[in-house]
Formats: C-alpha cells, sequence, structure tokens
C-alpha cells in the first residue's frame, strides 16, 4: 500500500464546501433551499457555519408534574390546542394547552397573535419560564419556547429560525444532519491548522469542532468545539491584517529621517524640548523613542498612539512633525473636525513661535519656521497660495482637515504626517496622502486616538499599525470627582463658588441627536435660560457648531483668558480644548452620551492646579446608561472605562468603525474571546514570519480569501 496521502485521503477543505450548493444534500429541494438562502445560507460551508442560537440541555428538564408555582422550569411537552381571543382591553391573547405524560400545562401569550400560527397541534415543544397557579390549574405567562420537532438527544441545539422565510429550527438541523454525515463520513474536514499549534493551544480537530458546535454530546464538548472555531476566525483576521502590515513595509519606500544634530542641519526638536516649561513624563519619552526608531528607517511609519485625554500626546506629534521639517521635510496635522483643526493650529503655532530653519536660499541661510492652516473655509485665493507654497516648501507645517488630502494639495517634501482620531479617518485617505509627495515617497504616518480601546481590540481593529501608548499623565495633575445628580439644582451653586473663587466651567448641553442644527438650538436654548436665571451674574459663552468661525475664535479666546466665567456648548468641546484654569464641567442629561464621549468631555477639566469636579447630571433610563455613569463615577481610568464600554456596547461599535471583512466574527467575541485574539496574533505572526512566506500555508491563505473577501486577502495572495 501507498502511505503517501492521495487526494481521497486528504480532507474536504472548506474552500470545496463553498462550491457546494444546499440542494446538493439530500432532502433540500427547492423549497428549503429558497427558505436557507433567505438567512444567507447557499452553501454547504454557509449551512455548517451557521451557528446554533442556544442549546437546550434536556437532561435539566422537568415534567409537567415536577413544575413548581413560582419557581422556573424547563418541560418538554405536546401541544394540544392552541386558541385566540382578544381580552377586554383589546389586548391579543393566544393560549396553547400543551401537556406530558404527567399533566397539563396553559401558555399564555400577550399580544403575540403571531404564536397562533408557530404553536400548532400535535407539536413538540420545550418551555421554559416561570409557573404559577391560575383558576386551579398550572400556567405560564409569556414562556420562553421552542419547537424541537421530533428531535432527540441529551443537548438539543436551537437555530435562528426565520418566521417570515417559513424556516424552522428543525430544518436546519436536519439539512445539517445530511451535511455532517456527507462530509465527515468518508474523508473529512481536512484541517490547515499545523498540528504544533493545536496541540499548544489544546484546540481540537476541525471535523470534531464542526460535529460538536451541531451535535454536542455535552455542554462541555460544545465549548470545546467553539474554542476552535473561535481560534479559526480570529487567526483568519489576524493573518489578513499581519501580511498586509508586512507587505506595506515591504513594499513601500518611504524617507529614512536624520535624528538628533547632524551637520548643516538645524536641530529643531531639541530645541522644542527645551523651550518645553516641563521635562517629559517616562512615557512620552518611551513613546518618542519609539517613533524615533521608525522615523530613522528607510520603511515608512504606520503606527498608532492611544493615549488618553491630558496624557501629552501634542507633544509627541510636534515631536515627530520636527523631526521631518529638521531634515528639509514638511509635517502635515490632520484633525477630524474644523474647529480642532483650528484648536491644533493655535496650539501648535504657539508652541513654534520664533523658530528658524534653515534655507539657504535666503540671504541669512534661515527663515522663520512657518505654520499654516488649511480647512473647507480656507478662502480660494488663499488656497491657491498655500498650495503653491507648499509644493515650494515655503510651508513647513500644515494643520488641517481632510482638505489637506483634496486633490490639488502637493507637497514639496512631506515627511511625516500626523492624523488625530483614526476612527473618523479611514484606510483609502490614507493611502491618499502617500500620492502627495511628488517623488512617491510616502510619508511617515502617525495617527493618535484619545479614545483608548482595549488592547486585544486594537489588534483587531488596528491590527496593521505598531502600536504606542501613553500609559502616563503629565506630574501635578489633581484627580477629577466626578458626581452623577439625578437634579441639576445642586450643579449651580458649585459652579457659582467655583467663579467666584476665580476658576471657570463648562456646560455640555443635552445631546440631541446627529444634526447640527438641532444640536446648536438645544445650546442655544441652554444659554439663554441659564444667562437668564442661575448664571445671570456670570459672564457665559456660547459655543457650538453652526457659530462663525470669527466669532467661535473670538469666544474660544475670551474663555481662555479668563474673560468668560461659563463656556455652554455642545460636543464641539469635546476633544482638544485646553484651559487648565476651568475646573468644572457640567454634562446635562449626561445618560445620552457614550463613555467614550463622556470621558473626553470630562477631560477638558483636571488640567490644571486646581482640584476639579465633573456633574453627569439627569435620570438613567435604561440598564446600560445605568451602568456608564456608575463607571465614570467610579473611575477615570481610560484604558479601563474602554473595558466597560466593550462590555456594553459588544464589538460591533468598534469593528463597526473600520472596513468591512471583520464580519467573519460569528462565534468570536472580542470581549468573551480577548486571550484568544492575542493567542491568534501570536500564531499569525509566526506562520506570516517562519521563512517559507506562507508558501507551506496555502489552505490557510485560500480560507483568508474565502471568507474576508478579495480585498482583505489581496495582501496575502500577493506574495
Ligand atoms: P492630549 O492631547 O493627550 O489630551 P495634550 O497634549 O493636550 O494632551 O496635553 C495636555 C496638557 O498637558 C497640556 O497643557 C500640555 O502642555 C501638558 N503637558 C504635556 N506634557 C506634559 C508634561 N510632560 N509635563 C507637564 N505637562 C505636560
Ligand atoms: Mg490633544
Amino acid at each position: 500500500m501507498d502511505d503517501s496521502p492521495g487526494v481521497a485521503d486528504r480532507g474536504i477543505t472548506l474552500r470545496e464546501l463553498a462550491g457546494r450548493p444546499v440542494t446538493d444534500l439530500n432532502g433540500v429541494g427547492v423549497v428549503k433551499a429558497k427558505s436557507l438562502a433567505a438567512v444567507g445560507v447557499e452553501s454547504v460551508l454557509d449551512l455548517i457555519g451557521f451557528y446554533p442560537r442556544r442549546y437546550l440541555d434536556r437532561s435539566r428538564e422537568a415534567t409537567v408534574a415536577q413544575l413548581e408555582p413560582g419557581t422556573e422550569g424547563m418541560v418538554v411537552v405536546r401541544v394540544d390546542r392552541v386558541t385566540a381571543r382578544r381580552t377586554r382591553k383589546g389586548r391579543s391573547l393566544v393560549e396553547a394547552h400543551v401537556s406530558d405524560e404527567t399533566g397539563k400545562l396553559r401558555l399564555s401569550f400577550f399580544n403575540q397573535p403571531w404564536r397562533e400560527r408557530q404553536l400548532v397541534g400535535g407539536m413538540q415543544a420545550v418551555v421554559f419560564g416561570k409557573a404559577d397557579e391560575y383558576q386551579g390549574s398550572l400556567q405560564m405567562v409569556g414562556p420562553v419556547v421552542d419547537l424541537i420537532g421530533d428531535r432527540t438527544g441529551r443537548i438539543v441545539a436551537v437555530y435562528p429560525q426565520s418566521e417570515a422565510a417559513g424556516l424552522h429550527s428543525w430544518d436546519v438541523d436536519a439539512a445539517l444532519g445530511e451535511a455532517l454525515r456527507r462530509t465527515m463520513a468518508v474523508r473529512g474536514l481536512s484541517d490547515p491548522i499545523p498540528a504544533e499549534v493545536r496541540d499548544r493551544f489544546r484546540l481540537i480537530d476541525r471535523s470534531d469542532a464542526y460535529r460538536a458546535i451541531h451535535r454536542p454530546e455535552s455542554m462541555a464538548e460544545m465549548a470545546e468545539a467553539r474554542r476552535r472555531l473561535v481560534f479559526d476566525e480570529l487567526l483568519r483576521i489576524q493573518l489578513a491584517l499581519v501580511r498586509r502590515k508586512v507587505e506595506l513595509e515591504r513594499t513601500l519606500v518611504g524617507i529614512a529621517h536624520a535624528l538628533g544634530p547632524t551637520s548643516g542641519s538645524a536641530n529643531l526638536v531639541a530645541e522644542f524640548h527645551d523651550r518645553l516649561d516641563f521635562d517629559l513624563t517616562g512615557a512620552q519619552q518611551r513613546v518618542i523613542d519609539e517613533i524615533f526608531a521608525d522615523l530613522s528607517r528607510p520603511r515608512p511609519m504606520h503606527r498608532l498612539l492611544q493615549g488618553d485625554v491630558g496624557s501629552g500626546k501634542t507633544v509627541v506629534a510636534v515631536t515627530a512633525l520636527l523631526t521631518a521639517v529638521s531634515g528639509g521635510h514638511q509635517g502635515a496635522f490632520m484633525a477630524p473636525t474644523e474647529v480642532l483643526a483650528e484648536q491644533h493650529y493655535f496650539g501648535v503655532a504657539g508652541l513654534l513661535e520664533g523658530m528658524t530653519v534653515l534655507d539657504p536660499a535666503t540671504l541669512l541661510g534661515y527663515r522663520p519656521l512657518k505654520v499654516d492652516l488649511l480647512t473647507s473655509r480656507t478662502t480660494a485665493s488663499e488656497r491657491r497660495r498655500m498650495a503653491a507654497e507648499l509644493v515650494a516648501g515655503g510651508v513647513d507645517v500644515v494643520i488641517g482637515t481632510h482638505a489637506l488630502i483634496q486633490e490639488g494639495v502637493e507637497f514639496s517634501s512631506l515627511g511625516v504626517v500626523v492624523i488625530d482620531e483614526q476612527h473618523r479617518f479611514g484606510v483609502e485617505q490614507r493611502a491618499a496622502l502617500r500620492e502627495k509627495n511628488r517623488d512617491g515617497k510616502a510619508p511617515d504616518v502617525l495617527v493618535m486616538t484619545a479614545t483608548p480601546i482595549p488592547r486585544t481590540a486594537a489588534m483587531t481593529v488596528y491590527g496593521d499599525l505598531d502600536v504606542s501608548v501613553l500609559d502616563e499623565m503629565p506630574p501635578g495633575r489633581t484627580p477629577i470627582v466626578t458626581m452623577w445628580l439625578t437634579e441639576e439644582e445642586e450643579v449651580w451653586p458649585v459652579v457659582l463658588n467655583e467663579v467666584a473663587a476665580g476658576r471657570q466651567a463648562y456646560v455640555v448641553c443635552p445631546l440631541i441627536d446627529e444634526s447640527e442644527a438641532l444640536q446648536a438650538r438645544s445650546a442655544e436654548e441652554a444659554f439663554a435660560e441659564l444667562s437668564a436665571e442661575v448664571l445671570s451674574d456670570l459672564k457665559v459663552g456660547l459655543l457650538h457648531g453652526r457659530i462663525a468661525r470669527i466669532e467661535k475664535e473670538e469666544t474660544m479666546r475670551l474663555f481662555r483668558s479668563g474673560a468668560l466665567d461659563v463656556l455652554v456648548a455642545t460636543t464641539v468641546i469635546e476633544v482638544g480644548v485646553d484651559v487648565p484654569n476651568a475646573t468644572v464641567m457640567v454634562v446635562l442629561d449626561a445618560a445620552r452620551f457614550g463613555i467614550a464621549q463622556l470621558h473626553q468631555l470630562r477631560g477638558r477639566v483636571g488640567r490644571g492646579v486646581h482640584a476639579s469636579q465633573c456633574f453627569l447630571v439627569g435620570e438613567a433610563p435604561t440598564p446600560d446608561s445605568e451602568e456608564r455613569l456608575k463607571a465614570l463615577v467610579r473611575t477615570t481610568d481610560g484604558f479601563e472605562l474602554a473595558e466597560v464600554d466593550l462590555d456594553l456596547r459588544g464589538e460591533g461599535t468598534i469593528m463597526g468603525e473600520r472596513q468591512k471583512g471583520r464580519n467573519d466574527l460569528r462565534l468570536a467575541s472580542l470581549r468573551r474571546d480577548r486571550e484568544w485574539v492575542e493567542a491568534a496574533r501570536e500564531v499569525a505572526i509566526g506562520l506570516v514570519s517562519d521563512g517559507s512566506g506562507l508558501d507551506t500555508h496555502a489552505e490557510l491563505v485560500d480560507e483568508v480569501g474565502l471568507f474576508l473577501g478579495a480585498d482583505e486577502s489581496a495582501f496575502l495572495l500577493k506574495s
């Protein structure tokens, strides 16, 4: 006999299953196939990846006779008779009379008229709910009902059903039974995960995993299956991300920036650091070193800087920009909004005032370092002037919004780009930036986010970037005390007191919705009311997105200078505003804001030597909003809050912020499976860099393409 594995001995690949329509299966005809298609199941691969919604552990079931009024229980019953009527108050009421050998039970459903169609006489159903006694007989009101057909077994998988598509859990189950029999019986599934990886993480074989996720003998076995399939999902994503990162590094040509004093060039970085009236924190120094290491290499940097509000990211950003300028290149600093761009502009221009750069073309051999602002509000003639200067190298640092990457803006030599707040800035924009240099050299890119996201989420969402973390606050901050109050009355005396003591306050108005117009009106109303009543003795300013730029600048200037006591604002002040004398932050109707937003808003105070307070005002209408507010009261640690946020909101929101493809996460959860994200990343890095260039892992590479689509896998297939 020949020992070498022939085609027939090799397991079936997922790619092969993707090529088999479900109609290949016995018992799946045109009608079934149509209902399956309605839930996205067209191939046998789709089918085996259509995971149970939950499992019924029938070893825990009781008989009707064992049900105790007042306690919860699960029974398997037969539907005997169903009636539907209206109550005197006009509510729809469906009653199902069900039974097993030991007794009878009545199920009552209010306002669920479809139950009449769902519960047909003669059906088997698993019923879970609280039993009580009504008019001498046993009943359950609004129990959870799962129709299981005639399926037996200790653990029953329950699949998502679709009333509209006429798809029942047992239809799925029957088709799956056939699919599993057909695939597993002869060849089994091929398993592309190297054996040593499986051993190391004690992962079961892929065939076993697919069988056990659908037909577990025990809940423990189901958990094993889930572990394995979760790992597969996460590994595919990490392979795509890690490979993309490696590929970018391999193909892009960047600038190897000179560090430190070199003959003939200015050392602007040292000059800048000397000018600061504080020492860098250890974290700033460490992150700057990480960035320097990247900048000095010829491959372009792609680094994410995570740093909590107030951790001092600006100094780091300016250091990177000046490194470029020192070597005769240019820096660009992009902000997500006009207001922020303007603020960064004033901040950075202030920090760099009076600095000079070498310029042999001038009489003196040097000229003032030039910082400019380019937004969509820049007038056409200004824009023309700036475009000409940018391409000639007369502007050293340009700060702006997306306007910066619009057509027509070209640079003499763009060396470093800092992007504030990645999640409003996609991959395409990054690509556009690369086109900006005439010599085709890709600039180094530093992405900054003040919204910390949990480590494992960062690995998934920003998996193609290197990550630096500013995890240390500058010294001399006084902790912010946060309070949650349902009524606002108690807040105003505090504001009056603080102002009397020379401090300033922010009042953030309720969040109406995404509409800037409504938001502006809400701010105007709050402003009118407060300045006419409780705060009538104070100097109150108003800031929102609809106010003209000149006026906005003036208001900010007045607030910064202390000429205004209170600033009533929308979330336009969320990021970037830096007034160390402000010590009170009042957020009205705080439950409407998300954790990250409240954390950002709170970060506007506590920036100086005076003790600061943050008041979150208003009721919490939902348990989630209550959790959010309590978390903010409990901690000021952005990373801890990010974990809470992930727990409360799930990964959907984080994932949604980046491009497609990540919806391969069917079983895996960035919350529950944190350690698996790390394991998968480590394995992916190992596979990508094991010297064989993934050639030996062709099947895995193919699966990345199969699940994540052509875009995601383009990098994988290229090499
Ligand atoms: P972020 O952008 O991370 O929220 P900023 O860069 O705006 O934070 O810095 C917040 C404040 O802390 C600024 O007033 C800045 O001057 C100050 N700051 C930054 N680094 C230090 C430091 N090492 N020591 C003291 N103050 C610092
Ligand atoms: Mg900042």
